[in-house]
């Protein structure tokens, strides 16, 4: 098993959304779940991620911003699509929102999604376990 498989370092890009998947993502990191006991570490910057963890849909002002962190990120890496709003962008879906770019696989290459409004830990721990196996 690789190192990477053993010790992921992610960061949570929050392109957009209600901030519901986020608190779930809190939720992980807290005492319950504590997904750092399994060696799996929240990073604040991209340049030290091994995966790439974003929830929302991508307005367009955001669109850049995500692209950035995408090229930021150092390779091999892989991007996790969180949420209904991440994975299809979920309630803000409309071919006729001026203010929406996509759904992150429109922006940049997704590994996984992780469906849900809001996906619960253990749909997040799962999809993080599934993007794991794809290293
Ligand atoms: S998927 Fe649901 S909970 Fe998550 S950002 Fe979208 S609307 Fe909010």
């Amino acid at each position: 098993m690789s190192v990477l498989k053993k010790s992921p370092w992610i960061y949570h890009a929050h392109a957009g959304g209600c901030n519901g998947c986020d608190i779930e993502l809190l939720a992980c990191m807290g005492p319950r779940y504590d997904l750092e006991r399994l060696g799996i570490k929240w990073v604040s910057s991209p340049r030290y991620a091994d995966i790439l963890l974003v929830t929302g849909p991508v307005p367009l002002h955001t669109k850049p911003f995500l692209e950035r962190v995408y090229a930021q990120t150092p390779e091999p890496k892989r991007v996790i699509a969180m949420g209904a709003c991440g994975c299809s962008c979920g309630v803000f879906i409309d071919d006729e929102n001026y203010s929406i770019a996509g759904p992150v696989e429109k922006i940049i290459p997704v590994d996984v999604k992780i469906p849900g409004c809001p996906p619960k830990p253990e749909a997040i721990i799962d999809g993080i376990l599934k993007v794991l196996n794809k290293m």
